[in-house]
């Protein structure tokens, strides 16, 4: 039987509560949302907060997905089926889709929430990679106000972010939809972390790629941008050669560990073959084809 260490419980009535509740209780303090990752951890005791601070109930702040301006704005305690669901989602930030429809079950996906799987920080997990590619940034609440940090500033290690203890993510905002994306995942089994992923966003400039990210997961010790990868691309024509060498440069940058979903050769194999086939589909995307 798996049981959680003795706890306290708090119920946060909005995001400022739960901040103060955070500093109250010091480090020893968890916020608590759809559970889906914290309960499992505290099962099996790798993670024993003293005190939990139950965000769950603050749906009126926090459960939306607005299209404001052309910009993108979710909620943290948004679940994963409703971005799935979402027209302007499916419309307009396709790898979203492609990256929720292969996120877990049903069962998480509806009580799974955008803010803790982004503030979860686990490498295996596939919002973090798709945000990446998506160029996002959180905002997140504290006694001392609000401030936003860029994707590529918040993962600093596994299931470690640069968030201050007392601080609450409270929404996930892309800037512009990208001209094209598209999000491919490898997987053993329905409801599997993956093997590895990737997220691509781009726009074109006529044949030319203008500007790309490419968002990888699971496949090193936190969410990486392939940086490299992405300069081989910048202005070059998507062709079969030019996938081929990206591919190649994103499994050098990569930095996979064997473990029960294969070997570091395979999951570096699996980045050279999943790139090109993602950009391709993105680049497809962005001249309105599906590939
Ligand atoms: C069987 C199973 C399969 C799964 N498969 C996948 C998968 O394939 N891909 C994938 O990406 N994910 C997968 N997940 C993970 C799932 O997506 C996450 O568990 C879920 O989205 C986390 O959200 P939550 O609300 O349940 O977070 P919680 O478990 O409540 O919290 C997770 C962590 O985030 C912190 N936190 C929560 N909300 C906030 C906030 N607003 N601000 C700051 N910190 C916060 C908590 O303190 C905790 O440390 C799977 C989970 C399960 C159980």
């Amino acid at each position: 039987m798996q049981v959680p260490a003795r706890f306290e419980y708090e119920v946060a009535g909005s995001v400022g509560e739960a901040a103060e509740l955070l500093e109250r209780y010091g480090e020893g303090a968890r916020l608590i949302a759809g559970g889906h990752s914290l309960i499992p951890m505290m099962k099996l005791r790798l993670a024993a907060p003293e005190v939990l601070v139950d965000i769950s109930g603050l749906d009126r702040e926090l459960r939306y997905i607005e299209d404001e301006g052309g910009a993108l704005k979710i909620g943290a305690l948004t679940r994963h089926r409703e971005v799935l669901e979402s027209p302007v989602v499916g419309e307009r930030y396709a790898l979203l889709a492609d990256a929720e429809r292969m996120i877990a079950d049903p069962l998480v996906r509806n009580m799974g929430t955008i803010g803790g799987d982004l503030a979860n920080a686990d490498p295996a997990e596939d919002l973090p990679a798709a945000f990446v590619a998506l160029d996002s940034q959180v905002v997140v609440r504290g006694t001392n106000g609000e401030r936003t940090v860029h994707i590529d500033d918040l993962y600093v290690g596994p299931y470690e972010t640069s968030l201050d203890h007392g601080e609450v993510l409270t929404e996930v905002r892309v800037p512009r939809s990208p001209g094209g994306s598209a999000y491919s995942k490898v997987k053993r089994k329905t409801g599997d972390y993956a093997a590895a992923a990737i997220g691509v966003a781009l726009s074109m400039g006529g044949e030319e790629i203008e500007s790309i990210r490419i968002g990888l997961c699971g496949v090193g010790s936190r969410t990486l941008r392939a940086r490299s990868a992405e300069d081989a691309l910048t202005g070059e024509r998507p062709g079969s050669e030019a996938c081929r060498r990206a591919g190649e440069i994103a499994a050098e940058e990569c930095d996979p560990i064997e473990d029960a979903k294969g070997s570091v050769e395979y999951k570096r194999d699996l980045v050279r073959v999943l790139l090109g086939r993602t950009v391709a589909r993105a680049v497809g995307r962005a001249g309105g084809r599906e590939v």
